[in-house]
């Protein structure tokens, strides 16, 4: 039964991660409001855990201050926020790069989570503790050919983890980043912008993470005693070392 006083905020809950995620965290009794941009995606997701569904767009301000003033206005507080809307855009080298999947990225993964935390500060404030959980990767600490502007987004969002941690220091709010390696959601499918045969090629010859193995993360690290702050944890497959050695069967 969820908790009406215990309530998640869970973005990019359309599919993947968030809404594995959202779905393990009302599973521990939190009452849940999921945002994304694609609203027939969210609504089904949001139907089915008996959340809310709320238009999000993490790259747009006005989109970002209408969740917040809807989230305020039914909930008055927050205890969790999962700042898990992310992407990777094109996998070309610097000097092939796209611009635009440069700023998609950029406005996407580092200034949309800068800006949804700075607008949820307030009501995770108002809860009597609360916990902001941050997807980066392990690309947020090693890199890969053609990763440039995903690596960077993502090196970025550990920085701005740690930072965090520093100056809320001594308040009520825990800050944990998740840092998974490869995980079969539509997240290759979005990197090579609907190539179906190209996003199936990187999950080839093994057995990459699910959605849900990196939600059972998040569930276990905000169900720890208020007083454990799990700063980071890295999840891998088996079959990876790093973002460079991948063991595949032939
Ligand atoms: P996914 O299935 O493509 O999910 C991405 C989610 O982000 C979708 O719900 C998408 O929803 C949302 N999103 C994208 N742009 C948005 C925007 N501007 N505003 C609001 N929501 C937005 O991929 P995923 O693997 O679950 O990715 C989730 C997070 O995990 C990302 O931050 C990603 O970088 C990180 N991660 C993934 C992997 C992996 O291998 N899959 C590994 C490490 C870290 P809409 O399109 O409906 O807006």
């Amino acid at each position: 039964m969820a908790d009406p006083d215990r309530v998640a905020v869970v973005t990019g809950a359309s599919s993947g991660i968030g809404e594995a995620t959202a779905r393990g965290l009302v599973g521990a009794g939190f009452s849940v409001v999921l945002g994304a941009r694609r609203q027939d995606r969210l609504m089904a997701v949001a139907q089915e855990l008996g959340g809310r569904g709320l238009p999000l767009d993490v790259r747009d301000r006005a989109s970002i201050q209408a969740f917040v003033d809807a989230v305020a206005a039914e909930y008055g507080q927050v205890e969790i926020l999962v700042n898990n809307a992310g992407l990777a855009a094109g996998l070309a080298p610097l000097a092939d790069g796209s611009d635009d999947d440069w700023v998609q990225m950029m406005e996407t993964n580092v200034l949309g989570l800068l800006r949804m935390t700075k607008a949820m500060l307030p009501l995770l404030r108002r809860a009597p503790r609360a916990h902001i959980v941050n997807l980066g990767s392990v690309a947020g600490f090693e890199v890969y050919n053609g990763g440039v502007g995903y690596t960077a987004s993502k090196h970025a969002v550990r920085a701005i983890t740690r930072t965090l941690r520093l100056e809320l220091m001594g308040e009520p709010i825990r800050v944990t980043e998740i840092e998974p390696g490869m995980v079969e959601t539509e997240f290759s499918l979005v990197r090579f912008k609907g190539d179906r045969e190209r996003a199936a090629a990187v999950y080839q010859g093994m057995q990459p993470l699910t959605g849900t193995d990196v939600a059972d993360c998040i569930v276990w690290v905000v169900t720890r005693p208020p007083n454990v702050n799990v700063d980071e944890l890295v999840l891998r497959p088996i079959a990876q070392a790093s973002t460079r050695d991948v063991a595949r069967r032939s």
